[in-house]
């Protein structure tokens, strides 16, 4: 298949190995983080890390959508589902996700709550305009990716005068938790994660472009690659994030040429700043409060915001304490450092969002082997 199967070439990754090991410097270490886990699963799944010099590390970073989205929020989510008149729509990765009180949207739904698994925003609007007398609710998560596609929602929902509809915004911004990471005090310090370089995910660049890491390379001095999710695409920016270290460069390095640009997709910018605005701070699992880490709708949509029409409460909530999810998130530890991997907690029986999502470090791991 065109643009898939020449991105998983054998031999190509073999050659692009074979670069990497005669690049690398045998007496330092390079340690990348990989911030999203659509990279972390191709990784896995390709056992791209088995093809690297035993001094080049892949550090997982925060970039599951389902992962990061405190327990407090879904709790917030089911406490609003039970209400009679609510609707309340959302994306399945998200169902199984447990919550406080050994609940989920899952066993929500078993309970009563009208909680209905879509595969795109416009489902949401289809229901809200056949149901007119339910007060159907979006529960939208997602990096800039998906974005865009919510902020067309509303777009849509306010042209037809769909007067039932509204959305809990959760949605995240990749630069945002990059900055983070590096002021973070787990970052940089002796004995405390050691970051060499960032592969950036080539589906958020699609709509910001690779400018918006520029920050990462001017002030934090760190090199940048954005790449694609095909384990070509991944050895080729380790490559040149390889070349750009051992060269002592910082810059900001484009691998998904094919389709992303330095500015991005301007036409879906307009419409995410059109409906949505930065929150000053936002709570990113693993990562605590994140300055301007999240959107939420400008004022003048606030009929349309479910936090505000339903003065919804985010109730503090504790991860299960064995879960090492949060450390996971941030670069500190491997799925396998967790004492519940692959024994209480697997895909079957997830204790956390790391285990459920699709994107999750600790999912990517046992379904593909990974146990170190
Ligand atoms: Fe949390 Fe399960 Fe991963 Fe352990 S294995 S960190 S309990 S999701």
């Amino acid at each position: 298949m065109k643009y898939v199967d020449e991105y998983r070439d054998a031999r190509l990754a073999k050659d692009i190995a074979r670069q990497i090991a005669t690049a690398v410097d045998p007496a330092r270490s390079y340690h990348f983080m990989e911030f999203c886990g659509g990279h972390t699963h191709a990784i896995s799944r390709y056992g791209l890390a088995d093809l690297l010099p035993s001094n080049v590390w892949m550090i997982h970073g925060p970039g599951c959508p389902v992962c990061v989205l405190p327990i407090g929020r879904i709790d917030a989510a089911i406490a609003l589902a039970m209400r009679p008149e609510i609707t309340l729509c959302t994306y399945g990765d998200l169902m199984r996700v447990p919550c406080s009180n050994g609940s989920s949207l899952l066993k929500a739904k078993a309970a009563g709550a009208d909680i209905r698994i879509i595969y795109s925003t416009l489902d949401s609007l289809s229901i809200a305009e056949a149901e007119t007398d339910r007060e159907v609710v979006f529960f939208a998560i997602g990096f800039e990716t998906t974005t865009p596609p919510t902020a067309l929602a509303l777009k849509f929902a306010i042209a037809k005068g769909l007067r039932n509809f509204s959305i809990f915004s959760n949605h995240v911004r990749t630069p945002a938790a990059i900055q983070n990471i590096l002021e973070s005090p787990d970052v940089g310090k002796p004995g405390a994660v050691k970051i060499d370089g960032f592969i950036g995910p080539a589906h958020v660049s699609t709509v910001i472009g690779t400018e918006p890491y520029d920050f990462v390379a001017e002030k934090f001095k760190k090199p940048v690659v954005v790449a694609g999710f095909e384990p070509l695409d991944i050895m080729h920016a380790v490559l040149m994030l390889v070349r750009q270290v051992n060269d002592g460069w910082h810059q900001v390095g484009n691998q998904y040429i094919r389709v992303v640009t330095t500015f991005g997709n301007e036409k879906a910018q307009s419409e995410i700043a059109n409906f949505f605005e930065l929150r000053e701070s936002f709570e990113w699992r693993g990562l605590g409060e994140v300055p301007y880490g999240a959107l939420r709708l400008r004022p003048q949509y606030g009929e349309y915001d479910a936090e505000k029409r339903f003065r919804m409460v985010t109730p503090a909530a504790q991860d299960n304490p064995a879960c090492e999810c949060a450390a996971i998130l941030r670069g500190m530890k491997k799925p396998a450092d967790c004492k519940l991997f692959g024994k209480v907690c697997t895909p079957d029986t997830p204790v956390g969002s790391c285990m459920v999502s699709s994107e999750g470090a600790c999912a990517a791991h046992w379904i593909y082997g990974r146990f170190r």
